[in-house]
């Protein structure tokens, strides 16, 4: 046997070649053809094998990434190790010198190969969305039976921001098309409905309210064989606010707190603190609100009754008397509120938090 490429005889042969032959021939990578790299101009990501995906490298970076992952090594190569270095750069073409080391048979071997990388700017589809102006969502904040305050708008506002900005981490379409203000409230238009979901959780976890949501089909996906949705997602505020005052199955009390899981109010006879949950809310009814609470002053302590003006009326009126007041003394400003008529003495903030 010798080997056809260099003529040396009784030689053991590899794929028809001698050992020194077969060493010098055998390439250590498939050399790739001409590489494009699609990459999105607004957001970066990148368009490969046969989808859109996230990317916060730099175009070198990326095409290093890609070179790297569309090089495989010659079954017969050992420990390849590859290198590139941009040796030119036109536009957006790159010529790279892929510089390989590995091993064949135990050698250690050296080579080279030449590669053309075309970066080729695109818009994907998210961009393209979000650059047409389409949403699926609309949120619409509400309040019921009033007007939106300004406090909760910039509340809202400042909430809904900081939980999209986090969300379009991980979803492009978590982003704010348009804000509209009506005279109902405030409209967000919302490119993902998953995100207009988490940001609506979000503002009634600080703000409370009602949630509502109606789908609108918009047309059909023929493409996706599906139909297409717009939802609208409603939050509707309470129509009271903290420290206002509040009917529930047969007593008063005074919204202490009010949050996602409920509203925490506090009873006028008892002072005790319910937990009122928000699916309860057609049940409570606004009697009065924080504005209408009075001072008036203590007149006469008895050992069950107490004695105050009525704020308006200066008219003495003997009430009973409650534990919390146990350290009232004739003179004392306290703070009352009339509900139907009838005048109830609160607890000062300093007492509340004493107990
Ligand atoms: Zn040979
Ligand atoms: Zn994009």
């Amino acid at each position: 046997m010798f080997c056809p490429q260099c003529g040396r005889e009784d030689e053991e042969l590899y794929q028809g070649l001698c050992r020194l032959c077969y060493i010098k021939e055998t390439p250590l990578i498939n050399c790739p053809d001409d590489v494009e790299v699609i990459i999105c101009s607004h957001c970066n990501s990148t368009f490969q094998a046969g989808r859109w995906t996230d990317s916060d490298l730099d175009p070198e970076e990326l095409m290093i990434k890609i070179l790297n992952e569309s090089i495989k090594p010659a079954k017969a190569a050992e420990y390849v190790d590859l290198s590139f270095k941009i040796i030119n750069q036109r536009g957006s073409k790159w010529d790279v010198m892929i510089h390989t080391q590995g091993r064949l048979l135990g050698e250690e071997v050296d080579q080279e190969c030449r590669v053309t990388v075309k970066m080729k700017r695109s818009v994907c589809p998210d961009c393209s969305k979000y650059a047409s102006g389409y949403y699926e969502a609309v949120i619409q904040l509400r309040a019921d039976k009033r007007q939106l305050e300004s406090g909760e708008k910039e509340k809202a506002d400042s909430i809904l921001k900081k939980l999209l900005q986090k969300l379009v981490e991980k979803n492009r379409m978590a982003y704010l098309v348009d804000r509209v203000e009506i005279r109902e409230g405030v409209d967000y238009y919302i490119g993902s409905y998953k995100a207009a979901r988490s940001v609506v959780n979000g503002l009634k976890d600080s703000l409370g309210g009602i949630l509502g949501e109606s789908p609108r089909l918009m047309g059909r996906d023929k493409s996706a064989g599906k139909d297409l949705y717009r939802i609208w997602i409603s939050l509707r505020l309470p129509s009271f606010k903290k420290g206002d005052f509040l009917a529930y199955s047969d007593s008063l009390g005074q919204v202490v707190n009010l949050d996602g899981r409920g509203i925490l109010l506090e009873d006028l006879e008892s002072f005790k603190l319910q937990a009122i949950s928000w699916k309860d809310y057609p049940q409570l009814v606004k009697v009065s609100d924080s504005d209408m609470i009075k001072k008036t002053t203590v007149t006469s302590i008895t050992p069950h009754k107490i004695q105050v003006l009525h704020p308006d009326t200066y008219e003495p009126l003997d009430l009973d008397l409650k534990p919390f007041m146990d350290d009232f003394k004739i003179g004392d400003e306290v703070e009352v509120v009339e509900i139907d008529h009838q005048i109830h003495i609160l607890k000062s903030d300093n007492k509340r938090t004493r107990i």
